[in-house]
């Protein structure tokens, strides 16, 4: 199973995709965490990440298309993969595109978890507040919604596009909209 997950930014993208991770024993990769984790440790990539996530704006494609690569060619990936968080703007649709032709590999479907503006936007207050990230205060989530409306939303159509767009209500209790995906997809 190869899978990209689309959605705003709390819509549940990552909570999901650790469970379908789990039920279909594939990794769940999520270049936020990726990039989290190099930013925690200071490494030359989270030090080139870390002002621009702080701002709420995207990591430049070249750094963030060059993570995805190596991420992908490593073994683990081989049964499949759930991509959380990329790509996240038309040139990085088109990257994967090309990383996924250089690999021999085919998309399952890019599944669009949906949840409107006022819900996302609560949601992330409330993460704040639990996990403390640094880019959850209010002027930083305005900001993250707003990259996700201008850069992000028309990856729909470029999957609606070429086939791959399953959407599947993001509003409802966590394993209800994991047994959601589970049947778009697998129905597919
Ligand atoms: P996330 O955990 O997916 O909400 O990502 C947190 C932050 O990491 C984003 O606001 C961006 O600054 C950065 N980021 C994550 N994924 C990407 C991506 N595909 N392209 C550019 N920046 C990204």
């Amino acid at each position: 199973m190869r899978i990209v997950l689309l959605g705003p930014p709390g819509a549940g993208k990552g909570t999901q995709a650790a469970r379908l991770a789990e039920q279909w024993g594939i990794p769940a990769i999520s270049t936020g965490d990726i990039f989290r984790a190099n930013v925690k440790g200071e490494t030359p990539l989270g030090l080139k990440a870390k002002s621009y996530m702080d701002a709420g704006e995207l990591v430049p494609d070249e750094v963030t298309n060059a993570m995805v690569r190596d991420r992908l060619a490593q073994d683990d990936v081989a049964p499949g993969f759930l991509l959380d968080g990329y790509p996240r703007n038309p040139e990085q649709a088109v990257e994967l595109d090309g990383m996924m032709k250089d690999l021999r590999i085919e998309l399952d479907a890019a599944v669009e978890i949906t949840a409107d503006f006022d819900v996302v936007t609560e949601r992330l207050l409330g993460r704040a507040a639990e996990q403390g990230r640094a880019d959850d205060t209010e002027d930083v989530i305005r900001r993250r919604l707003e990259v996700y409306a201008e850069s992000t939303a028309p990856l729909t159509a470029y999957y609606e596009g070429s086939g791959h767009l399953v959407r599947v209500d993001g509003i409802g209790a966590v394993p209800e909209v994991t047994d959601r995906i589970v049947a778009a997809v697998e129905s597919r």
